[in-house]
């Protein structure tokens, strides 16, 4: 079956040939040619739907208006037949049962409320008996053969015209009962062909006109409700669109408040930037860097308060920072405040959107606190605490460092390693915390005498060494024999007395090309105890 296009969408371009569906509304519009009746089959039962309480009230006016016209009907029936009582009997019992088959189709129209019940269905059974009492009427009272085809016209029109029947089920009843009338007129009544000629065309005709007019009806009936479901339809969509719209805006802005409380509440500076170019900070920012309010460093670029050596760096970072990139590894820098300080800062930058464009959040962390106490924690762990001076640990990092570093350019570096002699006896006879301080006061007086770029030690209990680099044999032994004269000459006052100690020192200059740093200690601690083994307070070479 092919179909027409009846594109009610006020606004949207008609429908081609194959296109089944509504731009905008989303269902096809289309209709039979048969019916009228759109093609779409949902739609179609939601029209009948929709038009249910219409059909049904528009049944019962047919229903009441047929009841009226079967009593006037009788009485008429009775003065045209006169008084044969058979005969009004038989017209009485006609009438009777077609007045039922009308009530018949008023109950059932009035059971037909739920969506599915087919209304149809419901009243073609007492249609079909109407069309048969009718064609029972002509066997019971015969007559003259135009009453009876204008009464058969006249229902041939309702069927068409005034019942609530779909197109299929109106054809069908009505060519039942036009076969059927004209049967029984041709075998009760007295017609000449001629006459029955014109009946069948007639009716015929009728039978045309009528499903000509219905099916325009239809398609008009449709044309309307599919403008409304349509509209309907869209609006639908449109509430639920700005709906949606609406609650993602909410949702937007409840989530924009939520960061804007959490960034203001942040213990960190959070900093807002495209190009450089300061867009947001927050309150800690403004007061990290110095300033009063985030509104005095807004539109400035943050490079000016970045130390000119990170500037590089970070240009570089920035151009890896494209929108929908990772966050990158934070970096630490030091940036300079409005009034000039200088503060150690952590930063961790990640790409965001900024009121629409892409932009860099930057998160930056004071870290002066930790910068302070990660080289106090240096310190300690590197530090011998009675002296002052680097502990066994340092000494041997610092060696190493040395060591590879004197290789790599071929210059000399000596060892020195000393031990203070017969120490133990000045804790016995001074006690313990004199000892100490002349442990103190002999490092103050040897780190006084050495260079800044000599490493002194001390290795334990009151051994010390010494790192000389750039410092061959002949040198070494020079200054270690200054030291010796330096520390011996050193007097610590004590209650007892005046304390003095001396030292036993062995000094070597590295084989660098040749020999192992184990090697090398042992050559050196080798010294020592020979400086010891020959009367203490001596300079052994090794
Ligand atoms: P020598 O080295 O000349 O052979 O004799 P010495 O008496 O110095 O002998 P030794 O090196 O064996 O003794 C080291 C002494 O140093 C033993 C210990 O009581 C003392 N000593 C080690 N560490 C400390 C310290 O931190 N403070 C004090 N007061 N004494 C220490
Ligand atoms: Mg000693
Ligand atoms: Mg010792």
């Amino acid at each position: 079956m092919t179909t027409v296009d009846h594109n009610p969408v006020v606004g949207t371009p008609p429908l081609i040939d194959g296109d089944t569906q509504s731009s905008e509304a989303g269902f096809s519009t289309r209709t039979k040619d048969f019916s009228g009746e759109l093609l779409d089959r949902d739609l179609e039962r939601s029209f009948l739907c929709s038009t249910l309480p219409s059909r049904i009230r528009h049944l019962r006016f047919v229903g009441v208006t047929a009841a009226v016209f079967i009593l006037l009907g009788i009485v008429i029936d009775a003065l045209v037949v006169g008084n044969d009582p058979k005969l009004i009997g038989g017209i009485i019992v006609v009438r009777a049962a077609v007045a039922a088959s009308i009530i018949a189709a008023l109950m059932a129209a009035g059971s037909a409320g739920g969506p599915k019940s087919s209304l149809d269905r419901l009243i073609v059974i007492p249609i079909l008996m109407v069309s048969i009492m009718t064609c029972g009427i002509v066997w019971a009272i015969k007559g003259e053969l135009l009453l009876h085809a204008l009464t058969a016209l006249v229902l041939i029109v309702i069927y068409y015209l005034f019942l609530p029947l779909r197109l299929i089920w109106a054809m069908g009843v009505s060519l039942i009962f036009t076969v059927g009338f004209i049967a029984s007129a041709s075998i009760f009544l007295d017609i000449s062909p001629d006459e029955f000629f014109q009946v069948i065309l007639y009716l015929t005709l009728a039978n045309i006109l009528g499903a000509l007019v219905s099916r325009e009806r239809n398609v008009t009936l449709r044309r309307e409700f599919v403008i409304v479901e349509s509209e309907r339809r869209i609006t639908d969509d449109l509430r639920h669109e700005v709906a949606a719209r609406t609650a993602a805006e909410k949702a937007q802005a409840e989530s924009e408040t939520r960061f804007r409380s959490l960034v203001e509440l942040s213990p960190d500076a959070i900093l807002v930037h495209r190009g450089g170019t300061v867009l947001y900070l927050n309150p800690v920012g403004s007061r990290l860097m110095g300033a009063e309010n985030p509104k005095q460093l807004i539109g400035h670029s943050f490079f000016e308060f970045i130390l000119p050596r990170y500037r590089q760096p970070i240009i570089e970072r920035l151009a890896r920072l494209e929108y929908g990139a990772e966050a990158l590894p934070p970096i630490e820098l030091t940036v300079r405040t409005v009034d000039g300080r200088e503060r150690p800062c952590e930063v961790v930058s990640g790409p965001i959107l900024y009121e629409g464009e892409p932009a860099v959040q930057s998160v930056v962390r004071d870290i002066a606190e930790r910068k302070q106490m990660q080289e106090e924690l240096t310190r300690l762990a590197t530090t011998d605490p009675l002296t002052g001076i680097c502990n066994r640990r340092r000494f041997f990092e610092r060696l190493e460092l040395e060591w590879s570093r004197a290789r790599r350019h071929s210059r000399p570096m000596s060892i020195l390693m000393f031990d203070l002699d017969h120490f133990k006896r000045v804790n016995d006879t001074h006690g313990h915390a004199v000892g100490d301080s002349v442990l103190k006061d002999l490092c103050k007086e040897a780190d006084d005498l050495l260079r800044s770029e000599d490493v002194l030690a001390r290795l334990g209990g009151e051994e010390f060494a010494v790192i000389l680099p750039e410092i061959d044999r002949e040198t070494a032994e020079a200054v270690a024999e200054r030291l010796r004269k330096r520390l011996a000459s050193v007097e610590i006052a004590a209650p007892e007395g005046v304390v003095r100690c001396t030292v036993s020192i062995g000094v070597i200059q590295c084989r660098l090309a040749h020999e192992s740093l184990d090697v090398a200690l042992k050559r050196v601690d080798d010294a020592l105890y020979r400086a010891k083994k020959s009367g203490r307070n001596l300079v052994c070479s090794g």
